[in-house]
C-alpha cells in the first residue's frame, strides 16, 4: 500500500498539523499540501515555516479535489468543520483527526460525512504546552504513542493506511475503542492537566517567584491554551468527573491522616505512590 496523496489539505496548520504539514512536505507523501486557518498570521507563519505549501480561509476553496484531509483544530472546532466538510469533500478522501477526545467526534463522523468518504480518529500523546505553527517540528512524534480508533463501522483499508502513516511519523500505535480512549485519557492526561491547573490556582501569586523544580515539573502542563483545554473538559466531561471522584477520594485519604496524626497510613500511601510511579517508564 503506497502512501502517496495529490492533495492534502491541514485544517488547522498548528503545533500538531503543522507538525504533520511539515512532515508530508518534507517526506514527499503529499504533492501540495494546503493549510486552512482563521487568521492570517497562522497561515504566513505556516507558510513561512514550511509546513504548507499555501494557505487559505476558504474550506469549500481549499478542499475541492483533497484527497487526504487532516483536521487538527481544538475538539469543538473539529466537531463543526466536519460537518461543513461532509458538504464539499470528495468521494474517496481519506480524513483522520488528532483531538483529544474520541467519542464525540467518531459520532459527528459517523453522522455528517458522506458514505464513500473514509474517517479514522486519532490522538497521538505527542506536543507540549506550547502552540501554534511557530512549534511545529517534523520530529515531534517520533518514539510516542498515538492512538487510533478502531470501531464496527471503520474502513479497514482507511485504518490501514491512518496506521502506516502514524508509524511513519515515528509514533507507535494502538488500536482502540473511542469509549476506552476517552477513559485512559482521562486518567492520564485530563485529569493531570486540571490538578496542574488547581494547584497553581491554590498558591500565591507572591510565592510564585520561590517556584524550584517540583513546582515547575508538576505544573508545567498548566501553562497550555485554555481554549483548547476547555473544549477538551467539556467534550470529556463524564470520564473526567469519574477520574475527579476517584482524586478527590485519594486527596481525602491524605487530609485524614494528616488530621489524625497516623504517620504509618500517611507513610504507607507515599510508599504505594512511589512504587508504582517507579513503573512508568
Ligand atoms: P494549536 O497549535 O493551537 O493549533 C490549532 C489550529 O487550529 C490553528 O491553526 C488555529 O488557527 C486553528 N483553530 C483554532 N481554533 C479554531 C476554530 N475555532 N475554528 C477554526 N480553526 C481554529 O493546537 P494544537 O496543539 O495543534 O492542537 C490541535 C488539536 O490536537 C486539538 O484538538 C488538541 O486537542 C489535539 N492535540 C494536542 C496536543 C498538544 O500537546 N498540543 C497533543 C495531542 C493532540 P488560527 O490560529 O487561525 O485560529
Amino acid at each position: 500500500m503506497k502512501l502517496k496523496f495529490n492533495k492534502a489539505v491541514i485544517v488547522g496548520p498548528g503545533l500538531i498539523g503543522g507538525s504533520i504539514g511539515m512532515i508530508l512536505r518534507q517526506k514527499k507523501i503529499a504533492a501540495s499540501v494546503v493549510g486552512i486557518a482563521r487568521k492570517d498570521k497562522t497561515l504566513t507563519v505556516a507558510r513561512r515555516r514550511g509546513l504548507i505549501d499555501y494557505g487559505t480561509k476558504d474550506v469549500k476553496r481549499a478542499i475541492r479535489g483533497a484527497d487526504l484531509i487532516v483536521l487538527a483544530l481544538p475538539v469543538d472546532a473539529i466537531k463543526k468543520t466536519i460537518k461543513l466538510i461532509g458538504r464539499y469533500v470528495q468521494s474517496g478522501c481519506l480524513i483522520f483527526d488528532v483531538g483529544s477526545t474520541k467519542r464525540e467526534i467518531l459520532k459527528a463522523a459517523a453522522k455528517m460525512l458522506p458514505k464513500k468518504v473514509y474517517f479514522v480518529g486519532t490522538h497521538p500523546m505527542a506536543g507540549s504546552e506550547k502552540s501554534g505553527p511557530a512549534h511545529a517540528n517534523s520530529g515531534i512524534f517520533k518514539k510516542s504513542l498515538c492512538f487510533v480508533v478502531m470501531s464496527d463501522t471503520t474502513n479497514r483499508c482507511a485504518l490501514k493506511k491512518v496506521v502506516k502513516l502514524w508509524k511513519f511519523f515515528g509514533a507507535r500505535v494502538e488500536l482502540i475503542s473511542a469509549a476506552k480512549h476517552d477513559r485512559i485519557v482521562a486518567q492520564m492526561s485530563h485529569l493531570p492537566h486540571l490538578i496542574s491547573a488547581a494547584l497553581v490556582e491554590s498558591v500565591e501569586k507572591k510565592n510564585l517567584k520561590f517556584a524550584a523544580t517540583g513546582f515547575k515539573d508538576t505544573t508545567r502542563i498548566a501553562a497550555a491554551d485554555s481554549v483548547m483545554w476547555q473544549s477538551i473538559f467539556f467534550s470529556n466531561r463524564k470520564e473526567i468527573l469519574g477520574a475527579i471522584k476517584i482524586f478527590e477520594s485519594r486527596l481525602k485519604k491524605f487530609k485524614n491522616d494528616l488530621e489524625q496524626n497516623r504517620i504509618r497510613n500517611f507513610k504507607k500511601q507515599l510508599e504505594r505512590a512511589r512504587g508504582k510511579r517507579e513503573t512508568v517508564v
